[in-house]
């Protein structure tokens, strides 16, 4: 049960024993690895293809590429590229560069090379860090940004594992060793390294002034925006998922660390929360559903944070019961709404508990979750985190509205980010008064559970009937031949928009679009009901596996049907 601070404004009383302030430590974020480092040296911080870190080791080489950022001269508030897949090297790089006071930027492997450059220039990092199979890649983008230093690392820095292993088949063009040239500006990451202390080495930040990482937004057509996330933020925003979740002393759990670590939910729920739980940390850098079960059955990991597409496509795996996923104990679905057929069944064939949580970068991320070992209600977020405030306002007014009435999710959180970068009216836009404005359509229960409708921008409006897409596709997901189902609105000379469905079919079933309808009609008003079916045999989606949206759209409009 939550109690109202003021009417309508929701805390999380959960879990009960922490009080709503909870005493956040003011510190860096590097100093959760060097007090993790200093209490549990022996323990395992990383498992990487077959290869184990110690937490020792790991501080010693963090320590170690801090100082080779500093031989380079790199300083406090510089900003520091990562463009890294899950590799200890990617854990490496992001607390070295906190070390000194400098910011981490994130960069996605699979950028552009126009992204990369966007994301460069805006951000105006000198420094790098990138896998040989990049190279080329960010070799093109340095002369039209700011770039000065590359680090290169190979995967052979730590394993001499065949590059196809590891790595989309499509970023390696002729699978050969790409060669990286010794000219001004590069470096290879193992020979700085070697020549460095293993010495400590810290810069003295304000933990709640001072940047530690702009991570990049939105954009999946526009340009991406960074969102300012300081020192505190993320620290609070890790403190407040192990009082969720754990009451056991730390240095017991192992995380699966399958999403990606360059996108917030998993660098503070994998990486950022690990480090400070003293658990160990299973990387795997690609998703791919075959290894993933066999790693989960050879390294037994209590924790799986995930997004539903990963959950899904574990589920549908013909051979999943021959596969020991009994270690699994808890597991957090975010971004992106976690259909209830999909939590069941998963937590039918592993035993584990899988709850469904919410958040987004400009709060670093999480802000509302499910209790994993308490009420959990089907299809909600759950409750706002500790020291959380949420509300649910009217989007054209800012009133709070009615409880049970849909509204726009607006938060007030330790883990709200300071703006964006560079950008004062779009700040302005979303942060009012320290309250974030989420962007996304909820309600709320009588007892602090939170729902999310949709997206405000998602939003389809059909012959004056507002439509939620997120309504209609929890229609299609059950249906027992659909595996999965996005919704769009494409404009329509008479309702304005009209609903289309994008379909992918569970393998081996057959389904007509008149039985999809007559399955739609029985469940959905009729203004609801998809007037248009695509079938698909995948989706376009982000690493964390979110459907884009977007690019659906933008495919239609190429395809001459629409716009
Ligand atoms: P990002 O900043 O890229 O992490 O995206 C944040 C957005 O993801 C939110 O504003 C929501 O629209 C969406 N999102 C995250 N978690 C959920 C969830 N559990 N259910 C529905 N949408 C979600």
């Amino acid at each position: 049960m939550s109690e109202g601070v003021e009417k309508k404004i929701w805390l999380s009383s959960y879990p009960k024993e922490v009080p709503h302030s909870i005493d956040y430590p003011i510190v860096s974020l590097a100093q959760l690895l060097i007090d993790t480092a200093t209490e549990f040296p022996e323990n395992d911080a990383i498992f990487f293809m077959g290869k184990r870190i110690k937490y020792k080791s790991l501080l010693e080489q963090t320590y170690q590429f801090a100082h080779a950022l500093k031989s380079m001269g790199v300083k406090k508030g510089d900003r520091v590229a990562i463009m890294l897949p899950n590799s200890p090297q990617a854990v490496i790089s992001y607390y070295g560069t906190l070390m000194i006071g400098a910011t981490v930027v994130q960069t996605n492997p699979l950028y552009t090379e126009r992204e990369l450059e966007h994301q460069m220039v805006d951000s105006g990092a000198e420094t790098i860090i990138t896998l040989d199979l990049l190279y080329p890649k960010v070799a093109k983008v340095k002369p039209l940004s700011s770039l000065k230093n590359i680090i290169v690392t190979s995967i052979k820095d730590y394993l001499p594992f065949p590059k196809n292993i590891l790595y989309p088949l499509s970023l390696i063009k002729d699978k050969q060793y790409i060669k990286i040239p010794k000219t001004e500006g590069v470096f290879k990451y193992s020979s700085l390294l070697k020549i460095q202390p293993k010495t400590s080495i810290q810069v003295e930040v304000d933990p709640r002034e001072d940047i530690a990482l702009l991570q990049y937004t939105g954009g999946t057509t526009g340009l991406s925006k960074g969102v300012i996330l300081t020192h505190y933020n993320l620290v609070t925003n890790a403190v407040q998922a192990s009082y969720w979740m754990y009451r056991s002393e730390k240095g017991k759990e192992r995380f699966l660390g399958v999403l990606p670590l360059f996108h917030v939910f998993g660098m503070t729920i994998v990486m950022n929360l690990s480090i400070y739980r003293a658990a160990s940390m299973i990387l795997v850098p690609r998703f791919k559903v075959e290894d993933v079960l066999e790693l989960i059955q050879k390294e037994r990991p209590t924790f799986f944070p995930g997004a539903p597409t990963m959950y899904i496509a574990l589920i549908n795996h013909p051979e999943i019961d021959e596969y020991d996923l009994s270690s699994l104990e808890a597991c957090i679905s975010g971004s992106a709404p976690l259909p209830l057929e999909v939590q069941e069944k998963f937590e039918k064939i592993t035993g584990a508990r899988i709850v469904e949580g919410y958040g987004l970068t400009e709060a670093s991320p999480v802000t509302h979750c499910n209790p994993i070992w308490d009420k959990r209600k089907n299809g909600s977020i759950g409750l706002p985190w500790p020291d959380t405030l949420a509300k649910v306002v009217d989007p054209a007014t800012g009133e709070e509205i009615e409880q049970g009435q849909i509204g726009e999710l607006v938060v007030k959180s330790p883990t709200v980010m300071k703006g964006y970068w560079n950008r004062p009216e779009e700040t302005n836009e979303v942060l009012q008064d320290g309250w974030l404005l989420t962007g996304d359509m909820a309600t709320v229960d009588d007892e602090g559970y939170f729902y999310i409708v949709d997206r405000k921008k998602d939003m389809i409006i059909a012959g004056g009937y507002n439509i939620y897409p997120r309504d209609v596709e929890e229609v299609l997901f059950e249906h027992p031949a659909v595996q999965e189902a996005v919704v769009v609105g494409i404009p329509d000379p008479y309702r304005g928009e009209t609903v289309k469905a994008f379909i992918v079919l569970k393998e081996g079933i057959e389904v007509t679009e008149k039985e999809l309808d007559d399955f739609c009609r029985t469940h959905l008003a009729a203004y609801k009901v998809p007037r248009l079916y695509e079938f698909r045999t995948e989706l376009p989606k982000t690493l964390v596996g979110k459907v884009l949206r977007r690019a659906l759209l933008e495919e239609e409009k190429e395809k001459g049907k629409v716009g």
